[in-house]
């Protein structure tokens, strides 16, 4: 086989498929006319050649719908994995707003109390306890905390155990010193609240903050885990009537 031969080879497939210039036509016409083998080569190219690149589309074509198939297969996969997870991550922190375990270990370090009452702290209470429970926070935090204008026994006198809270920015003491504040900022969040018939607990915590003429904190004490125990008076009032606090 000569060196030409190669060429010719080389583009028969292309010829035969009329995809040449007419100076390649020329040339490789010129060779098939001298040389036996290529011609013969040719001939079965132009019989054959067009079924093979047929058969080869549609091997092609199914290796491409196989792989579409399966890309569509492993991404419907995928998302179902994805959905799973995300239906159990919404699932997890749902359940955890109603039973908050990590509750119990976040304070354990606070108090013997916490642990004595750590089942009250993993749960959060039905809607009806934790109703009366935000009533009794709402009227901590507006009426109580915020009243900064009496001392602390008339505080005693006029809230019970609540009374503790207020600040007194009137407060003058001739060895500790004055207590120099404008106003007060607190927050009191509700962590469970477990009630029965007239009596029951509730756990919360607290921040509050006394501050002076340029906005400086002159007081304060922050998050302070507390269990408030309630009972209900004859005229149907719920009190706060003892207070615990973690350290
Ligand atoms: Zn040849």
């Amino acid at each position: 086989m000569r060196n030409e031969c190669n060429i010719i080879r080389d583009i028969l497939p292309l010829y035969a498929e009329d995809m040449v210039s007419d100076d390649t036509v020329s040339f490789v016409e010129e060779h098939l006319q001298t040389c036996a083998e290529c011609s013969v080569m040719c001939e079965r190219i132009k019989e054959g050649g067009i079924v093979m690149i047929n058969e080869n589309k549609s091997t092609e074509q199914e290796v491409v719908n196989t792989l579409k198939k399966l890309r569509k297969k492993v991404f419907k996969r995928f998302c179902i994995i994805v959905l799973a997870i995300c239906i159990g991550i919404v699932g997890l922190l749902a359940t955890l707003q109603v039973f908050p375990v990590y509750r119990v270990f976040q304070y354990s370090s606070k108090d013997d109390f916490v642990n004595e009452n750590k089942i009250m702290l993993a749960y959060i209470g039905t809607p009806g306890d934790r109703k009366i429970a935000t009533d009794i926070v709402n009227y901590a935090s507006i009426h109580v905390f915020s009243d900064t204008s009496h001392t602390y026994e008339e505080n005693l006198e006029f809230y019970g155990e609540l009374g503790r809270y207020p600040f007194d920015l009137n407060y003058f003491d001739g060895t500790i010193g004055e207590l120099n504040a404008l106003y007060e900022t607190h927050s009191i969040e509700l962590l469970s609240a477990h009630i029965d018939e007239n009596h029951g607990y509730m756990f919360v915590e607290h921040s509050q903050q006394a501050i002076g003429e340029n906005g400086e904190v002159v007081a304060g004490s922050w998050d302070i885990l507390s269990l408030w125990e309630i009972e209900k008076d004859a005229d149907g009032n719920w009190k706060v009537v003892s207070i615990r606090e973690g350290a």
